[in-house]
């Protein structure tokens, strides 16, 4: 029944696109993982008994929509019960026979023989099997979407850098729940929502432009998460011009596909404005006319509003405008997108360029890139590549990571053998002093953005908040190490087709508020972390330790070092 050896007879890499009419639009996803117990069958703890597996309703016609679509469907499953004796090799396969039988075939099967002692690489949540199953259908973890019913199943996902959407059952924790990248009420919900993010991106067949002003204020974060939108326009358009804010200049720096780059600062969008100048709108106006666009796209997050700008851009002359705007446009907008809630924010800006008539070519994966021919060397001290860089610090305060959790932190790591870099800006250098202490490598104050991206290069995780680094080591493909204060959603705003682990409480009072200053005294969503979970999760993300050196003794079972496992859910599976 395992279909693994079948010759790979399409495209290495890729599998036929889900894209919609034009089939030439990005390919969000090459393949669907499924958990086995729980997901596709009802959970009958430890069965060996063909006669007792009973599909969850709706599976069928569910998995069957996916395979139309093109899609290459995988089971990666734990299977404790063989270590533990409780059934035969036999049986299982006798098991994955039936649930075939009911359900259709799978490309691939993965399970997981061992129980939790045996410290594989395979069982959830270590993300071996995602990384197996990938392989064997000729694609790669960030082209794959786990379904499953746990939190090891989408630690697992995430840990491998594939999506993760979560179908709890009545025995799912809600703390499981919460800290889900996406959560859905049943299987074939989950198929809905796959199907209709790749949908999303694919839009109208592509047309060509000339000029192209496309608009991304804010942060630095914002911008990079904005990039592959950007090159779907720079794809498609002879030129393109980025207008973004001071904070997001040096990340449009680094987009590639963007040809000239204007700053200025947008008095409806900065978090801190100044009043509104009418003289320096009337700058701001000529200059965009000065651009002389043929048209412009206009990105933003959800909170913020497109039609200011949409005036101004008007008032330059530029014919043709798109954005998303919930509020009615009048004659301000060409393209009114409308997107729905809870998108990653890469994929909402995708399927605006999409609908802007911009969809991304299906030879560029949709992932955050930057230009690394633009960074300046690395700085001298941190050896060679491999080592765990802890950025501490963020504008905005919620989302930065608690002094005194960082310094433990760092002394945790180090103990365990990893060379850890901290890092921070001007602003910051007793921060990263302090936080470094005596084992970490202090780089506060020599980063900035570039540098930044320099370092992480070389990085085999970092460990950062909910801020912008964290979209530049996803640019990089650096593994994140994410501890993500609930006050806004993990699955728009969590690092975005990288292998990351999320910590921190999800279900914390201050969730979904998009509080700047955490309003439970003590922030203790992320302070009552344990840095021995941050050690876990590197691991969980295969950075290795440096081999002891002389004069360096590791502390193993130190005060603050915990169990060497990966927690997983106490599931008996
Ligand atoms: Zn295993």
């Amino acid at each position: 029944m395992r279909r693994d050896a079948e010759p790979y007879q399409r495209r290495p890499g890729r599998v036929d696109p889900v894209a919609g009419p034009g089939a030439d639009g990005p390919v969000l996803y090459d393949a669907v993982l499924l958990d086995r117990d729980g997901t596709l069958v009802e959970d009958v703890p430890y069965n060996g008994d063909p006669g007792k597996v009973r599909p969850v309703p709706g599976a069928r016609a569910a998995l069957d929509r996916l395979r139309a679509a093109g899609l290459r469907l995988g089971v990666v499953t734990n299977q404790s019960g063989l270590a533990r004796g409780l059934f035969t090799a036999a049986q299982l396969r006798a098991v994955n026979a039936r649930v075939e039988e009911l359900l259709g075939p799978f490309d691939t099967w993965q399970f997981c023989p061992h129980d939790e002692r045996a410290g594989c690489a395979c069982r959830k949540p270590a993300p071996g099997m995602v990384h197996a199953a990938a392989r064997s259908l000729g694609t790669t973890p960030q082209r794959c979407v786990l379904v499953g019913d746990i939190g090891a199943d989408m630690t697992a996902a995430g840990a491998a850098g594939a999506a993760g959407v979560l179908v709890p059952t009545s025995t799912t924790r809600p703390a499981e729940v919460a800290a889900a990248p996406h959560v859905v009420a049943d299987l074939p919900a989950a198929v809905d929502l796959i199907l209709s993010r790749a949908a999303l991106v694919a839009g109208p067949a592509p047309r060509r432009a000339g000029t192209v002003l496309v608009v991304r204020s804010d942060s630095a974060g914002d911008v990079l998460v904005t990039g592959p939108a950007v090159r779907a326009v720079a794809a498609h358009a002879a030129r393109v011009v980025l207008l973004c804010g001071p904070r997001g200049r040096d990340a449009g720096s680094l987009l590639p596909g963007v040809a000239e780059l204007i700053e200025w600062p947008l008095p409806w969008i900065d978090g801190d404005p100044a009043p509104v100048d009418p003289r320096d709108i009337d700058r701001l106006t000529e200059r965009l006319r000065a651009v002389h666009a043929d048209e412009a796209v206009v990105f933003t997050s959800f909170h913020q509003s497109a039609l200011p700008l949409a005036l101004l851009l008007r008032m330059a002359g530029i014919p043709r405008v798109s954005a998303v705007s919930d509020e009615y446009p009048g004659s301000l907008l060409d393209v009114r997108h409308r997107v729905p809630d809870g998108l990653p924010e890469p994929e909402r800006a995708l399927s605006l360029a999409a609908a802007a008539g911009f969809a991304l070519p299906a030879d560029d994966d949709p992932r955050l890139r930057i230009r690394t021919d633009r960074l300046p060397p690395a700085p001298a001290g941190l050896g060679g590549p491999g080592y765990v860089v802890l950025h501490p610090g963020s504008a905005v305060p919620t989302r930065a990571v608690p002094p005194e959790l960082a310094a433990r932190i760092v002394r945790v790591l180090t103990a365990a053998g990893h060379r850890v870099a901290v890092t921070g800006g001007p602003d910051e250098t007793a921060l990263t002093a302090h936080v470094a202490g005596d084992t970490g490598v202090d780089l506060g104050g020599r980063t900035g953005l570039a540098d930044l991206a320099a370092v992480l290069a070389g990085a085999g995780a970092l460990v950062v908040g909910n801020t912008g680094p964290a979209h530049l080591a996803a640019a990089l493909g650096v593994p994140v190490v994410s501890l993500f204060a609930p006050t806004v959603p993990y699955g728009q705003w969590g690092p975005y087709r990288v292998p990351a682990v999320r910590l921190g409480d999800a279900a914390a009072p201050c969730r979904d508020t998009r509080a700047t200053v955490c309003p439970v005294p003590g922030h203790p969503c992320l302070a009552a972390v344990e840095p021995g979970r941050v050690l876990d999760a590197v691991r969980l993300l295969g950075v290795p330790a440096d081999p002891p050196r002389a004069g360096l003794t590791p502390t193993a079972g130190g005060p603050d070092v915990a169990a060497p496992v990966a927690a997983g859910r106490g599931s008996a599976r």
